[in-house]
């Protein structure tokens, strides 16, 4: 036995000297001193030997348990002291690894900048379902079932069309809110509706099938057109950061009554006329109009108590402009590159 103790320290005192790493004088730790170690088991078969066995083997072993310890944590502080500095070093001073963030769309920094327009001169900003009711989306809005109007979008249809407006849609437009918020307020009120609208249409440079309007709603007693060139020249003015003309062009829509499509002076040469505006010197905007009083009707109001003017652009078309942005894909493409710009 006290063979096997001495054969122990040499195996330790050679290995301790050929180590390089402290990995290595960790492995020698586990090996010689765990719990599992040749000398732990030395140790525990002592009980077995006789009294005066004990008396001479016992020191012996526990004195090597030591003299490895010491051995070991001697050999772990030389190498701690005299570290490779060729591999082992770190440079303090060195940038860390990028944490890459993630930036607002251009379309969401677009719906704030209206949003705190608006709020600001006492609009409102209401919300409504995106899966809305026929009754809603069309009837509401003086589409009832087999209007041609109806042709002009073209809808997803959850639930199709009954002719009952029990039918379901994604919402082709934020007109969907105008019912819905007149029948739980009393004018007069203020309102803007930014939000996703979805229409069943082919993608390209200018068109997409999921897109996002704003619609603007205002509504009192003696609501007029001037009305609304003052709040729209005052918005775009804002919105662009400079004098904004608005130019209105008679049109059609079913929920206004009169309808018109309204353009701003260029944005780009300010009407002089540039390629940007094809040299006329107005940019088409969107949709606008006198609230239909059939649609005020089915908000709850009596016919001709109120009047108002509503509009819906694409927030889309706004920052396209804005940050001339050239392909309307790119808004749904992913791609952190494009987000990155703004
Ligand atoms: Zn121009």
């Amino acid at each position: 036995m006290k063979e096997k103790i001495r054969k122990i320290e040499n195996e330790v005192e050679k290995l301790l000297k050929n180590s390089k790493t402290l990995e290595d004088i960790e492995g020698i730790r586990i090996k010689y001193l765990g719990k599992k170690s040749e000398l732990s088991n030395l140790l525990k078969s002592l009980k077995n030997l006789t009294q005066e066995e004990k008396k001479e083997i016992g020191p012996l072993a526990n004195n090597a348990r030591k003299n490895i310890h010491s051995k070991i944590d001697k050999k772990k502080e030389l190498l701690e002291e005299n570290f490779d500095a060729e591999t082992e070093w770190i440079d303090v001073s060195a940038p860390g690894n990028e944490i890459k963030k993630g930036s607002l769309s251009p379309l969401s920094i677009v719906q704030q900048d209206i949003e705190n327009i608006f709020t600001a001169i006492g609009f409102e900003v209401a919300d409504g379902p995106e899966i809305e009711s026929e009754y809603f989306n069309f009837d509401g809005a003086n589409m009832p079932a087999n209007h041609p109007a109806r042709d002009m979008q073209d809808t997803f249809w959850i639930k199709t069309d009954s002719g009952d407006g029990n039918g379901q849609v994604l919402r082709t437009h934020t007109t969907n809110c105008q019912v819905r918020y007149m029948q739980t307020h009393t004018p007069p009120f203020r309102i803007i509706v930014p939000g996703r609208v979805f229409r069943q249409e082919a993608t390209d440079a200018s068109h997409e099938h999921t897109f996002h309007q704003f619609e603007a709603l205002v509504v009192g007693k003696n609501v007029s057109v001037a009305n609304f060139l003052s709040v729209a020249k005052s918005f775009f003015s804002a919105f662009f950061g400079k004098d904004i003309s608005v130019r209105v062009r008679p049109s059609y829509f079913p929920f206004v009554e009169p309808g018109f499509e309204f353009d701003i002076s260029c944005t780009n040469c300010g009407g002089k006329g540039c390629s940007t505006c094809q040299q006329t010197g107005w940019l088409e905007i969107g949709g606008a109009g006198m609230v239909h009083q059939n649609v005020l009707v089915e908000g709850g109001y009596k016919r001709d108590e109120y009047t108002g003017f509503a509009w819906g652009f694409g927030l889309e078309r706004l920052a396209m402009m804005k940050y001339k942005i050239n392909d309307i894909r790119l808004f749904h493409s992913g791609d952190t590159r494009f987000g990155k710009q703004f």
